[in-house]
């Protein structure tokens, strides 16, 4: 089985966000499982390996996709301020080249495997332009949704710089409202459509979650299905990470304690062992669930605890988190900027993980604090509701700021019943979110698709 998994983002060569976690980390189970993978990924200044090929693991290949012009940039897709105004070309740019790859490298994969909006024009591509030549014949292509959100829409005016005939652009095609629609295309010209948690699979044939493709992908429902993301245990793992202050395991997971306090130094909060402190970590955007979080700020900072906050995003959820910060100095730590060094002292410092999220296609914070012993605090939908139940976290059903303060006191209540709460930690640490099963998922799927 030969695959070639694409994406826009691949650990650890470049990440803003889940995408480049499972792009980084699904490979390196796929290849234990004797599957014969390579990745594909545009070459952005953030890159460190030198010339255009790398290797992850032991001995995956990584290709990067070169254009001085379009990757060599600060940000990955825009600035907090938008999106580059010609990501249209900078992605059709890298489907075209990743198939021309293939060629020039020799490598027929029995499957393409495609990631969100930005890799989505590659099935279009194999289906259209490149049907009649021989070497692409018999390739299947794999879709994944990692977020139903972005879609990759661009103006009717740039659709003649696809190079795709008019024929595509109708609602049977890439057209969507008068504009282009990337995603829609990857969805309808690819052979089988995944996404990240079985819930979510369900929830994004409904208008609430579709985003207006839900018709789309009802019509294709018999070729949908999800699979949960996992994380790389070896990459996140409290007993042998570097960055810790003091490693720990879930037999010791009272070790815990001392990255709190080392965090609490660093940060400048007041070094209290016993005060519970809740963390959150992730793209600071609408779907995330600080709106209903800064609602009740004065409420959840009125409680004897603290809060440390790490993330980046829309400039307006930057300003709404800053006025938090400014406003209870003692009590908050709110960092603007990406830093993997400070999600992962996050992580295995705080006793509560916030992710109240209105949506979740799967969501990784959950299962990474899950690995550290932080107990998740989140919104019931998509996998965060397969993942996380009242025996491994806090669960709350409602987006309201009211269901999410009942869900953060109902934590701390039983944070002060401290063998109950180690109990807890404990269990929350053996819960297995490897990659393991969900791997064999994607084997059997890429089998069936290749036929
Ligand atoms: P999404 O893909 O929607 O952003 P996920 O929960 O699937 O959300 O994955 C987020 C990943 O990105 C996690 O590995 C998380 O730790 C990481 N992350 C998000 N924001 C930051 C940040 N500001 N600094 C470091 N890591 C971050």
């Amino acid at each position: 089985m030969k695959v070639l998994l694409c994406s826009s983002e691949v650990v650890p060569f470049a990440k803003t966000g889940g995408l480049a976690d499972v792009a980084g980390s699904l490979p390196l189970c796929l290849k234990k499982l004797k599957v014969d993978v390579r990745v594909a990924m545009p070459k952005y200044s953030c890159v460190k390996a030198a010339g255009t090929k790398a290797k992850m693991g032991k001995d995956i290949p990584v290709y990067f996709i070169e254009n001085e012009g379009y990757f060599a940039r600060p940000n990955l897709y825009g600035t907090p301020l938008g999106d580059y105004p010609d990501n249209l070309d900078r992605f059709s740019f890298f489907s075209k080249a990743v198939l021309e790859l293939l060629k020039k490298e020799n490598f027929k994969p029995d499957v393409i495997h495609c990631n969100d909006w930005q890799t989505a024009l590659i099935p279009v591509y194999l289906k259209t332009i490149y049907n009649d030549d021989p070497f692409y014949q018999g390739i299947k292509a794999v879709f994944t949704i990692h977020n139903m959100a972005y879609q990759g829409t661009f103006s009717k005016d740039e659709y003649p710089k696809l190079g795709l005939g008019w024929e595509y652009f109708n609602i049977d095609g890439l057209e969507f409202y008068g504009m282009i629609n990337l995603m829609k295309g990857g969805l309808i010209f690819s052979d089988f459509i995944t996404t990240v948690s079985p819930t979510y699979s369900k929830e994004i044939q409904t208008p609430e979650f579709g985003c207006k493709l839900e018709g789309v992908l009802s019509k294709r429902k018999d070729c949908l299905s999800g699979i949960l993301n996992g994380i790389d245990y070896d990459e996140w793992n409290p007993e042998t990470d570097k960055e810790l202050a003091r490693k720990y395991s879930a037999r010791l997971s009272s070790d815990k304690v001392y990255n709190k306090v080392a965090l609490q130094k660093e940060l400048g909060l007041k070094v209290s062992p016993d005060v519970p402190l809740l963390g959150a970590v992730g793209r600071l955007a609408g779907q995330k669930g600080f709106d209903i979080l800064a609602e009740k700020i004065d409420k959840i900072c009125s409680m004897d605890l603290q809060f440390v906050l790490l993330g980046t995003g829309e400039e307006a959820y930057h300003k709404i988190m800053q006025q938090i910060g400014a406003k209870y100095p003692e009590k908050t730590s709110i960092n603007i900027k990406f830093d993997n060094t400070l999600a992962k002292k996050i992580y295995a410092s705080s006793d509560m993980f916030l992710m109240p999220s209105r949506y979740e296609p799967c969501g990784l914070g959950q299962l990474i604090s899950l690995r550290y012993g932080t107990i998740p605090v989140v919104r019931k939908t998509g996998g965060l509701a397969d993942t996380i139940t009242e025996d491994n976290g806090f669960v709350f059903e409602k987006y309201s700021g009211d269901a999410l303060l009942a869900a953060i006191k109902r934590g701390l209540d039983a944070y002060r019943n401290r063998n109950a709460w180690q109990a807890m930690v404990k269990r929350a640490m053996e819960y297995d979110f490897s990659w393991g099963n969900s791997a064999k998922e994607y084997v059997k799927l890429f089998k069936k698709v290749a036929g």
